[in-house]
């Protein structure tokens, strides 16, 4: 624990107000404090992580270096802090009630009946300490995933509550945020849910320090002033949270609301360095000036819930930044793409990315698609099963294996292109168990992956079971899919591109868990680059 002092972010009145980019965006302004700051994110569900969880049930799963399963917001705090997280930062219900059970079962408890209060508050409470205890940093925020209210979140609001008792007042910091509905019908904003989330706060013991209030309108002095008053918190401790352009305006809305000055006071942080956020501030001046735009296709299965593919999303949005250039993301139902349809459907399309997945469901289109934009010289960017079905059709369409496929479409594939990697074959438990997190790559020397990266060797983080079959490796050379990354130790093949195509490219590993704010993805950057040189060539062909 140390010296290290904790902040606690909970939310009330409904989900989805935003508490990860909240969180993020403090977490941003006092790192350009100076403040050594890192957030971690306790999950209420009984999953032991969202690895084995449905895209459509969680959005994305995010992977760190170190090979966890992990929720999307950690993607968030990577990106706003360009520094990395690892295992300790997610913990969900399941993996304490694990921990628990499998501390019971070797007889660590001696004896005793193991409880809720304190076993599990325990539990909880030594995974808030654990990344203060290396020393690395000033402050940590945790977010509390769910609603104050909730059954589910009771016990890690208990143990935010004994932290506190343990720690003090000046160490241990407790952030509510909440919604300020506003009622079209009586024109007013209404702080009654307010009042509630916190008194079922007050009801677990916990008094907020500082509420930061989601609202579409700005918040009145009276309204501040009536919130302050019966939610027992410091008038200038009701911080405004406005509806945001972009969420990456929201750490420059918490710096005019003061809210890192209201946290480091109440911890007693003596630090008057002004934020620095010029670097930030480019990226937003970019982002929000772009002299250019491009259209690129997302093809993939989970498009109705665009979390599903958020790393993506933010990766285009660093990229089209440092290209000044608006990137409109277009997601395209992988299950309506037909070969028949390809040319109204990619029409107006600079570049096609296809996405990550699982299992045979929009298999056939993803093909079709990737048939199309390599005949018609479309930049294409594969990324995973994207990557995979670019293999799947070059070995169909180019190599002439008519029945080629992947094992994990047809086990008993006659061409099975791409398969199950030797040490996943023996697997039977579906969690944390795929190739997962930070492995080493070469780049062939000459490829364009080379010059993309400016270097030779790179790591890059990774989440599947199948790999390219290296049996078929040589024809495919032959034919002009090259393997242009392949990781020294295993010799996997990482990444496969087209070498008489303007922009074909495809990774088995994810490129979007590593983009940031300050450091966008060069393969991104990159891709954004071809599809704009794709959209020049096409306007002068119509001119
Ligand atoms: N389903 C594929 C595999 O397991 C691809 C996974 C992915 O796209 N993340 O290898």
């Amino acid at each position: 624990m140390g010296s290290t002092k904790y902040i606690f972010v909970t939310g009330g009145v409904t989900s989805s107000l935003g508490k990860g980019i909240i969180s993020a965006s403090l977490a941003k302004l006092l790192q350009a404090k100076g403040l050594r700051v890192t957030i971690q994110k306790f999950d209420p569900y009984i999953n032991v992580d969202p690895g084995t969880l449905n895209p459509y049930e969680h959005g994305e799963c995010y992977v760190t270096d170190d090979g966890a399963e992990t929720d999307l917001d950690l993607g968030h705090y990577e990106r706003f802090l360009n520094v990395k997280t690892s295992q300790s930062n997610n913990v969900t219900t399941g993996r304490i009630y694990h921990n628990v059970i499998s501390k019971e079962r070797k007889g660590e408890y001696l004896g005793k009946t193991i409880q809720v209060v304190p076993h599990i508050t325990d539990e909880i409470k030594s995974n808030f300490y654990k990344l203060g205890e290396s020393g690395n940093y000033d402050v940590i925020i945790t977010e509390i995933g769910g609603c104050v209210g909730d059954i589910e979140s009771l016990p890690f609001i208990e143990a935010m509550r004994q932290a506190r008792w343990e720690l003090g007042a000046t160490n241990v910091l407790s952030i509510h945020l909440t919604l300020i509905p506003y009622l079209k019908a009586a024109k007013e904003l209404k702080t009654k849910p307010t009042q509630h989330s916190v008194k079922q706060l007050l009801v677990a013991g916990v008094q907020p320090d500082i509420l930061v209030c989601r609202s579409e309108y700005p918040l009145p002095t009276d309204i501040r002033k009536k919130i302050a008053l019966f939610c027992n918190v410091q008038l200038n401790c009701v911080i405004e949270a406005l509806d945001a352009e972009t969420i990456y305006d929201v750490p420059i809305l918490m710096s005019k609301e003061k809210l890192a000055e209201r946290v480091l006071s109440k911890l007693k942080i003596t630090n008057n360095t002004k934020p620095d956020l010029n670097e930030w501030k480019a990226f937003l001046g970019r982002h929000k000036n772009p002299t250019n735009e491009v259209s690129i296709g997302l093809v993939g299965k989970y498009v109705e819930l665009p979390d599903a593919y958020k790393s993506i999303s933010e990766a285009f949005v660093h990229a089209g930044a440092e290209n000044e250039c608006k990137v409109h993301l277009g997601m395209i139902h992988a299950e309506s793409i037909t070969k028949e349809n390809c040319k109204e459907l990619f029409n107006d399309l600079d570049g096609i990315l296809v996405a990550p997945g699982f299992g045979e469901r929009g298999i056939q289109g993803k093909i079709d698609a990737i048939q199309y934009v390599r005949e018609h010289g479309i930049p294409f960017f594969g990324i995973c099963l994207g990557m995979q079905c670019a293999v799947v059709e070059f070995a169909r369409n180019v190599m002439g294996l008519k029945n080629a496929t992947s094992t994990e479409i047809d086990p008993k594939a006659k061409h099975p292109v791409i398969d199950l990697m030797e040490d996943q074959k023996k697997i039977t438990n579906m969690g944390g168990t795929m190739r997962l997190g930070a492995y080493d790559c070469e780049l062939a020397k000459g490829s364009k992956l080379q010059s993309v990266y400016g270097k030779g060797k790179i790591s890059e983080r990774h989440r599947h079971r199948y790999e390219l079959n290296n049996e078929y490796l040589k024809d495919m050379e032959k034919q002009g899919m090259i393997a242009a990354g392949v990781n020294p130790e295993s010799g996997l093949v990482e990444i496969i591109e087209l070498a008489d195509h303007p922009w074909f490219i495809g990774t088995q590993y994810h490129p979007e868990l590593k983009s940031t704010v300050l450091n966008p993805h060069p393969l991104f950057v990159k891709f954004v680059k071809a599809a704009l040189e794709q959209k020049k060539a096409e306007t002068q062909v119509l001119n």
